[in-house]
């Protein structure tokens, strides 16, 4: 039996595919992108977060972290993403549960055991099970023997991917799944390196193959103001979308804050802190671009 690190299990998700659906969100990613809402799934590692509104300012965690040795003051011991050993002592000296640890190893049967929980709701809503992140081809191995455990229990699957990886690791586990949330960002490749640290070249090939061999595609456009939601990019991407066979609808997903608050409490940078969210207006004439071009489009939340 596999096993990987996941951060999140979310129960009674509707976001992620069709019907109620249980979402597992599985740690490591290999993009950038500055606008991401899960940056606690970027690193494949264990995490140290800090929720400073549940902070007394005590400072016990203070006397116990090795890196606040000789500190003359009891006051929060800071996030130093790069330097926290995650180590836990100060998990376990905070009498608020300000600080935990985002991540944790578990193997197939724990998290088919939380899965089944909920296998009625999946049956009367006709809903299932997504698999997210982070980037959850990024642990291969792990998300090839829950997808196949899914399948064994009659599960219904969805895999959310940015596509990034090796074509045969991406079409074979893709072939594993019922259903493929694909991210297509930015269709200039210069643009989708500078704002997302990787090139779109293998993601469009991976999106290309998958079209050959997967009847159920779903892309998914995040719509990041100024940055994804030019007329030449929303353009090319449905013009991409309509070439291809087995895309059953596209969904527009407006960018949204909640990342900047997790950014800082994981003590790592935020490139895009002061965007705002796209407007009513914006989120229509986006969706207008993909039913202008034939295509069925949903807006997500
Ligand atoms: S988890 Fe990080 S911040 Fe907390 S005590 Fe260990 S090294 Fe210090
Ligand atoms: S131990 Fe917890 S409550 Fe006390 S200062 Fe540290 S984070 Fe804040």
């Amino acid at each position: 039996m596999q096993s990987g690190i996941v951060f999140n299990i979310q129960r009674y998700s509707i976001q992620d595919g069709p019907g109620i659906r249980t979402t597992v969100f599985l740690k490591g990613c290999p993009l950038r992108c500055g606008w991401c809402h899960n940056p606690e799934g970027q690193s494949p590692l264990p995490q140290l977060m800090l929720v400073e509104t549940r902070c007394i300012g005590c400072g016990e965690c203070t006397v116990v972290c090795p890196l606040c040795e000789g500190a003359a003051e009891r006051k929060p011991a800071p996030v130093l993403a790069d330097r926290c050993k995650v180590c836990g002592r100060c998990v376990e000296a905070c009498p608020t549960g300000a600080r935990r640890i985002v991540g944790r190893r578990m193997s197939t049967g724990e998290v088919m055991s939380e899965l089944l929980k909920d296998k009625v709701f999946y049956a009367e809503s006709g809903g299932g099970v997504t698999f997210s992140g982070g980037e959850p081809l990024a642990q291969p191995e792990f998300l090839g023997d829950l997808l196949r455990a899914c399948r064994a229990g009659g599960l219904h699957t969805a895999i959310d991917t940015c596509g990034f990886g090796s074509t045969e690791t991406v079409v074979a586990l893709g072939q594993l799944a019922d259903l493929i949330l694909f991210d297509v960002k930015l269709m200039d490749d210069v643009l989708h390196r500078r704002y997302t640290g990787v090139s779109n070249e293998q993601i469009l090939a991976n999106l290309s193959a998958l079209d050959a061999v997967h009847r159920n595609l779903w892309l998914r456009v995040p719509l990041i103001p100024g940055i994804t939601d030019t007329p030449a990019n929303l353009e090319a991407t449905a013009k991409l979308a309509s070439s291809l066979h087995n895309v059953r609808r596209v969904t527009i997903l407006p960018y949204h804050k909640t990342g900047v608050q997790k950014f800082r409490r994981l003590g790592m940078e935020c490139v895009l802190e002061s965007l705002e969210p796209p407007t009513q207006q914006q989120l229509n004439a986006a969706a207008a671009v993909f039913e202008s071009a034939g295509l069925p489009v949903a807006l997500g939340a």
